[in-house]
């Protein structure tokens, strides 16, 4: 028997169809260095509408790839919108990506158009000989006489594109399967790997972001959102925000700790996501300018650990809560949320925001152990995570993949530990943990000890070959402007807060963590300066 209900296909469309007019008021304001441009929702549902049509006059008729290569902006918010909207495939080109990464992307996705930000044309010229599909540029907040096209290659200005067209798009009903956006993997391991989101996809996780128990996002918010739209859909905050009324704020490029504090100041949002670093920098530069940023009920951090260093600065500081959260590309991204279980306070409200959060009901997790078997969750087995669910990838982009995709899940290549009400603690990512004498040493752990030190203004442990142990971890340092520790200092500093056979020997101090393109913690470059000699080393024993 089948139900009784109506099959309305879920669509971008409607996002944008609702956001524009019952929360018409509602505002986007991208930051330009001093002030906010803003526009209504209004106003951007009328804009998606005129670039449609002027998409549409280019050619694009079905479900051709329309890349971005965009900060975080108004027009890039009209993209995610319009886009998907019309039938076509929104396709988000990470602008840190390197040159043969980024070629390989848009000729894989075979992306037809591509609208480029003003300040990103240069960057964008090297590489456009090298777009074998591309056919048309267009440049939004720039000058379009500035793009070097090859034969072949149309430029246009986005304004001039948007100034004559309708205000009114009569978007096309399609199946929620329907490819609605793409982003690629940033390749941290061989090419980039193309994650393909569905209308339908969308749909739902938007309905997670603004699930209390996920990001609570409601009308009544002002979000800023500093996850790049680039990376894993900006955390899916657009869509969210079209689906509850909150309002955007758009850093745009400025994204360093000065600006942002300053962006902070001036809009006052009540939200805010980004990863660590990003909150790592702001911190340290609050220091030195004290500013109240309380107006903020909560921040959500993730993408890679969380140091709970952090957390406590944020809140004994500041008086800001950080929320942490795990995710992926492949899980669009938003996998758990840690929000502490009803009734519990002190040590053990922290014990559980420590860790990566909790799985909603969309989400199903399972741990594998070394032997392949599924492992409890009794907060103390370690295991490969996999997980399964509307907003999962079940495959790549026309990059079969045995080992990542297997009877419905997704192998995450993370690696750790579930409680039995569902929380999920990381202790590493599979490549990163460091084996020690046929034991495992948690990386992260590591990092989350030495950067609690109050000298430590970051610190990165990688693995590095050891002939008696297999690997020993080696300690990279970062020490805050002003501030001394040594090596010995900082061993001292872990001793009662890790196995004696966990104490690193190694240390490094270094000027900054190199950081992958989307801003964390780049371990791989790191082994490979050490591999390379160029890390100075001090053994302390
Ligand atoms: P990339 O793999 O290139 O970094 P993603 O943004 O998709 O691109 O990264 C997802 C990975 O980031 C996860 O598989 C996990 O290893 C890491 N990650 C995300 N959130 C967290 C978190 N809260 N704690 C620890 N690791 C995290």
């Amino acid at each position: 028997m089948l139900g009784t209900m109506q099959n309305v296909p879920l669509s971008i469309a409607q996002l944008l169809r609702y956001g524009s007019t019952v929360h018409g008021s509602s505002t986007v304001a991208t930051w330009t260095g001093s002030e906010s441009r803003v526009a209504t929702y209004a106003q951007i549902g009328r804009r998606s509408a005129q670039l449609a049509h002027a998409l549409r006059s280019l050619g694009v008729d079905s479900d051709q790839r329309v890349g971005t290569f965009m900060w975080n902006n108004n027009e890039h918010l009209e993209a995610y919108l319009a886009v998907p909207s019309m039938g076509a495939v929104l396709h988000t080109l990470n602008i840190r990506l390197f040159p043969e990464q980024l070629i390989y992307v848009v000729n894989h996705a075979e992306d037809y158009v591509i609208i480029v930000d003003g300040t990103l044309v240069p960057l964008l010229n090297q590489q456009l000989p090298k777009f074998t599909t591309v056919r048309h540029v267009v440049v939004a907040n720039g000058d379009p006489s500035t793009v070097q096209a090859p034969d072949g290659v149309e430029v246009h200005g986005y304004e001039d594109l948007l100034a004559a067209q309708p205000e009114e798009f009569d978007w096309p009903s399609l199946d929620e399967n329907t490819a609605a956006a793409m982003c690629y993997t940033s390749g941290t391991t061989g090419d980039p790997k193309g994650v393909v989101y569905s209308h339908r996809s969308i749909w739902l996780h938007s309905m997670q972001v603004c699930m209390t128990d996920g990001m609570a996002l409601s009308q009544r918010d002002k979000t800023l959102a500093i996850v790049p739209q680039f990376h894993a859909m900006s955390w899916g905050l657009p869509y969210a925000a079209f689906m509850s009324g909150a309002s955007l704020v758009m850093p745009d490029r400025f994204l360093q700790p000065e600006p942002i504090a300053k962006i902070l100041a001036t809009e006052k949002p009540t939200f805010a996501a980004a990863v660590p670093t990003v909150w790592q920098g702001l911190l340290q530069y609050l220091e030195q300018n004290p500013q109240d940023i309380s107006h903020l009920r909560e921040v959500v951090v993730g993408g890679s650990a969380v140091p709970p260093s952090l957390m406590h600065a944020f809140e004994e500081k500041h008086n800001v809560r950080v929320v942490h959260a795990w995710g992926m590309t492949e899980t669009s991204p938003l996998g758990s949320v840690a929000r502490p279980p009803r009734g519990v306070t002190g040590e053990q409200e922290w014990a559980y925001r420590y860790t990566q959060g909790r799985f909603p009901a969309s989400v199903q997790a399972r741990l594998i152990g070394a032997d392949g078997k599924e492992l409890p969750w009794d907060g103390k087995s370690v295991g490969e995570l996999e997980v399964a669910g509307p907003w999962i990838a079940a495959a790549y982009y026309r990059d079969p993949d045995p080992e990542k995709f297997h009877d419905g899940w997704l192998r995450t290549g993370d690696v750790g530990h579930i409680t039995p009400d569902g929380f999920l603690t990381l202790t590493d990512r599979a490549k990163d943990v460091i084996k020690s004498g046929g034991e495992w040493i948690s990386s992260v752990e590591l990092e989350n000890h030495v950067m609690a030190h109050p000298a430590v203004a970051e610190a990165a442990v990688v693995g590095i070959p050891d002939e008696k142990w297999d690997e020993r971890p080696l300690v990279a340092v970062v020490i805050k402007e002003g501030q001394s520790v040594t090596a010995a200092e900082l061993r001292e500093f872990l001793v009662d807060k890790v196995a004696k056979w966990q104490l690193p020997e190694y240390w490094t101090f270094i000027d900054e963590v190199p950081k992958t393109s989307v801003g964390k913690f780049d371990k791989k470059r790191l082994r490979a300066r050490h591999a390379q000699g160029e890390l100075t080393v001090e053994t302390v024993k």
